[in-house]
């Protein structure tokens, strides 16, 4: 009996583990949040018209430049 509960504790411990220590419906918004403020998957990258930093998710290419929104993708092709 008590066998069976270290191996069910193991078997817990193991799948919560698989879903990286989070309980996915609870801690789903929190999990995403947390990925950017530590920035180590992300990879960020520059406006090239207003500076602001972005995810490269986030960002939009444009004549090989990245721009946060279409708003400075709009003011760079107006400058050329
Ligand atoms: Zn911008």
């Amino acid at each position: 009996m008590i066998l069976k509960l270290i191996i069910f504790a193991v078997i817990a411990g193991f799948i919560y583990r698989l879903m990286g220590g989070n309980i996915p419906f609870i801690d789903k918004a929190k999990s995403k949040k947390s990925e950017h403020e530590f920035g180590e998957i992300e990879a960020t990258s520059e406006c090239a018209s207003c500076g602001t930093y972005m995810t490269e998710d986030d960002a939009l290419i444009y004549h090989k430049k990245s721009y946060c929104s279409t708003e400075c993708v709009e003011k760079a092709k107006r400058l050329k």
